[in-house]
């Protein structure tokens, strides 16, 4: 951020009186720029134990199969953004929207949050941002083409909660202190139980 969106003037770092770390501060207006984590929804559409994948047609990672998922917009709640975000990648309609996982993506300051979903119908198409729409059973998924890998942990463990058959909310970490993406922490459920 180099320049105040309030008045246009240069921004330094500084310490806010009161505060602990480095904001983007405008000398001229005394705004201070608050920079906080963006917050991602997505879901995992099913159907008769097949889940529907999107094939990513801009970067990054063009040509990946990613689940639905996109930036939650002010004044949207994350249900109706998880929702948004499945209609536009894959034209697709869900309902019966359950909360499954959450994510910390601190390196790159993001919260993921999905949600698992059930596809109202089979009446789904290509959106803009994507080549292909598909579905997949388990033994179908293209582990080694999936774009993100906070897209690889929330199938692994959403197949891995269907044999056991149950789905408890939990938050898992994604990152490195190395910045290479690899998953680093168990995914541990709200009982304190790892899976
Ligand atoms: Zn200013």
């Amino acid at each position: 951020m180099k320049f105040c969106s309030n008045c246009g003037h240069r921004l330094h770092l500084a310490i806010p009186p009161g505060d602990d770390r480095s904001r983007f501060v405008c000398d001229a207006c005394g705004t201070v720029h608050y920079q906080n984590p963006r917050v991602v929804v997505g879901c995992i559409p099913e159907h008769e134990r097949r889940v529907l994948l999107c094939r990513r047609a801009i970067e990054p990672r063009h040509g990946l199969w990613t689940l639905p998922a996109g930036y939650l917009e002010n004044g949207e709640t994350l249900a109706a953004g998880a929702e948004r975000e499945t209609r536009e990648e894959a034209g697709a309609r869900i309902g019966e929207l359950a909360p499954y996982l959450m994510f910390n993506i601190c390196h790159i300051s993001q919260i993921y949050l999905m949600f698992r979903a059930g596809l109202m119908d089979v009446d789904f198409a290509a959106g803009r941002e994507s080549l292909e729409v598909k579905l997949f059973t388990e033994e179908e998924i293209p582990w080694n083409q999936i774009a993100f890998r906070v897209i690889s942990e929330t199938l692994k463990t959403y197949f891995h909660d269907r044999r056991r058959g149950s789905f408890p909310f939990a938050i898992g970490d994604i990152g490195t202190a190395a910045g290479d993406g690899r998953f680093i922490g168990a995914i541990a459920g709200l009982d304190g139980g790892k899976r």
